[in-house]
């Protein structure tokens, strides 16, 4: 982390979890259990979209961000099943995921997909989280750091150096998302630092500087703060562990201190 020239993000992806009868005593645990939220680390949950209605009218006291995990490239129109921009931030929503691995592998999106959510996400005021990571396979054939320049660079496609102050991007080795297998912080700040590079070259070195760059894949209550020890990792995407207020808010902790 560092706090003088970026924001810490922990963020949690619920996934295709909890319901929204559960959210309330899910908030009032995680309140309990967080002493005090500063201003550098930005806290948020990530939800299924029927129960953003719950989580916005739970955590709309406290400051607790509360996020999508998904949303249409499209503005409106005949596209069965998708969620848009509008359709989000009419009802609050602060920040969405975009380019999950798990949606990159289930339902084909794919690097320019991202940039289209990327650009649509941006004509509003959601912040979006970009995720890029690489597979087993291509972290043992030695190209994750050309894969994860190659997904930021399309990702980023077309957005500008002022867009980038809205921007999240999120390192998630894939092998590492819900395998209880983490990068090693050294690991997993070589790649959030390598990213930062790519943003330099893309744009420049302020800009770069100022962007929040994630880990994400088994972050969890015991590893979080070796993770956010590490100068490029300026908090976490956390799958999980942010099911339980009690590991969330240890985490949420870690990135206070
Ligand atoms: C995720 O869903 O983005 C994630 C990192 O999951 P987990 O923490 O469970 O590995």
């Amino acid at each position: 982390m560092n706090r003088e020239l970026r924001k810490t993000i922990i963020a949690g992806n619920w996934k295709m979890n909890m319901l929204s009868s559960e959210v309330q005593a899910y908030k009032d645990e995680l309140v309990k259990l967080v002493p005090g939220f500063k201003t550098w680390c930005d806290a948020v949950v990530c939800v299924p979209f029927v129960i953003l209605p719950a989580a916005l009218q739970a955590f709309d006291s406290t400051d607790v961000g509360v996020g999508a995990q998904n949303l249409s490239q499209f503005e409106s129109g005949a596209y069965t099943g998708e969620v848009s921009v509008a359709q989000l931030t009419d009802i609050g929503t602060e920040y969405v995921i975009i380019g999950h691995s798990e949606r990159r592998e289930y339902y084909g999106e794919t690097d320019e997909s991202v940039n289209e959510k990327l650009k649509a996400t941006l004509t509003s005021s959601m912040c979006p989280i970009v995720c890029v990571g690489e597979t087993l396979q291509q972290r043992e054939t030695g190209v994750t750091g050309d894969l994860v320049a190659m997904q930021v660079k399309i990702a980023l496609n077309g957005i500008s150096a002022e867009q980038m102050k809205n921007v999240v991007i999120a390192y998630e080795p894939v092998w590492a998302i819900g395998t209880g297998m983490t990068a090693t912080p050294e690991d997993a700040q070589v790649v959030c630092s390598a990213i930062r590079n790519v943003l330099a070259d893309l744009y420049d070195k302020k800009t770069a500087d100022a962007v929040s760059i994630l880990y994400g894949g088994s972050m969890n209550d015991k590893n979080a703060q070796e993770l956010l020890a590490q100068p490029d990792i300026d908090g976490g995407l956390i799958g999980g562990a942010s099911l339980k207020p009690a590991a969330f808010a240890t985490i949420i902790n870690a990135a206070n201190q």
